[in-house]
């Protein structure tokens, strides 16, 4: 088989394409592929298909296509132009490639899989590419997919925010919570930043929305309340930010006292912070006997850490009614216990409490997040060294998104 046949099929190269020559430059590592056609009469039209006449040819391109063993293999080739009647003259689609690619649909379908199990540092020393050509692959794919996503019905969303640069800059992130997939990613955690999500939804997408996961942010909830129809009875803070406030009064009081304290010369309450945050059934159980000790004592961090676990007893209620009543009792226990922190947490829980108490209907909460959470930890750490924060959005859609990312040639 002569290396022009061989090559036209590894290729795949049809009919009218044929492989006009095969060299091989040695020193640089290279085989150059030239494609020729026949003459045709007629290149179907990019827009229309319909059969027109050939216009021109535009100047030589390439495109990087498969290694050839260890040989970089670059095809080159004359694009035709067609003038259709209703279009007007453009450039015919090549088999082997996108529109104004500069890989063949094969090299760039390659990248895309080693880019889903590898780091984009490790898959461009690999494949010889730049780091623009990598990330030109990574988010031409992730726009491909989110082109080709369909108006699927979203019941469940979850609405979270994510840090980029520690403390500095934000991220507001809206994940599926059926799908456990990223729909959308934006700059910042202001209302805009939401605000940009329901504009990729469709009236009817946005009304079958049925309830929504959210950290207790007021620029969220006002996004919402404007976008989604009675938005106040789909809105469910989440549990576990509920539990964190709830955590973090406890480890104020306890801060506190361990201060007086230890003033005193008792040191009970040093080092034991994690302690009041943890279940006390996940414990060793000689912790667990130390800390039932503490917990039965009569400090003001066991009265605390009490309310907060009381106040956390409202998830297991099945029925609202009783669930309210609950939570008004622990309310008037809250605010006359005397703990500051503990006052100020029952008091921001009574004002967001009607976006509480509809976890009983939606249960939802945001740990479907937490889990594609640890995905975009992921991402973060295999993308170190792209500096830009768009870079890590389409990432983030990549990984995350549950996308159809290969290009079309291929399929
Ligand atoms: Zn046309």
């Amino acid at each position: 088989m002569q290396d022009r046949e061989l090559y036209r099929r590894i290729l795949g190269i049809e009919a009218p394409w044929y492989v006009d020559s095969v060299e091989l430059k040695q020193e640089a590592g290279e085989i150059h592929v030239r494609l020729g056609h026949d003459d045709m009469i007629h290149w179907p039209c990019p827009e229309c298909g319909a059969a027109c006449k050939l216009y021109d040819h535009q100047p030589e391109r390439q495109w990087r296509h498969l290694d050839t063993c260890q040989y970089q293999t670059i095809l080159h080739a004359e694009p035709p132009r067609s003038d259709c009647g209703d279009h007007g003259v453009r450039v015919v689609k090549m088999p082997w490639a996108e529109p104004s690619g500069r890989f063949t649909a094969l090299f760039e379908a390659l990248a895309i899989e080693w880019l889903k199990a590898a780091s984009q540092k490790a898959v461009a020393g690999l494949l010889r590419l730049s780091w623009d050509e990598i990330h030109g692959i990574l988010e031409r794919a992730v726009k491909r997919g989110l082109a080709r996503r369909k108006a699927e019905r979203v019941s469940q969303i979850g609405v979270d925010e994510k840090a980029f640069r520690k403390g500095h800059s934000y991220l507001t992130v809206v994940n599926d919570l059926v799908r456990s997939r990223v729909l959308y990613v934006a700059e910042d955690r202001k209302q805009s930043s939401l605000d940009g999500f329901w504009e990729t939804l469709t009236a009817e997408q946005i009304n079958g929305i049925e309830a929504v996961a959210i950290d207790m942010w007021d620029p969220y909830i006002a996004s919402l309340r404007s976008h989604v129809p009675e938005a106040d009875g789909k809105i469910v803070s989440d549990k576990f930010h509920v539990a964190q406030h709830l955590g973090n009064a406890v480890d104020k009081v306890r801060r506190k006292e361990n201060k007086t304290l230890k003033a005193s010369g008792d040191d009970r309450l040093a080092g034991t912070r994690y302690d009041w945050l943890k279940n006390p059934t996940s414990m060793e159980p000689k912790d667990r006997k130390e800390f039932a000790e503490l917990r039965n004592s009569e400090l003001k961090t066991a009265r605390a850490w009490a309310l907060k676990e009381t106040a956390m007893t409202l998830y297991s209620y099945i029925y609202e009614r009783p669930a309210r009543k609950h939570f008004r009792w622990w309310h008037s226990w809250a605010v006359r216990s005397r703990l500051q922190p503990m006052i100020e947490v029952a008091r921001m829980l009574k004002r967001r409490f009607e976006n509480i108490i509809t976890y009983l209907r939606h249960r939802i909460t945001n740990a479907t997040s937490e889990s594609i959470n640890a995905k975009i930890q992921w991402v973060k750490y295999t993308a170190r060294g792209f500096r830009n924060k768009q870079n890590f959005v389409h990432a983030i859609y990549f990984h995350c998104g549950g996308l159809d990312l290969a290009p079309q040639s291929t399929k």
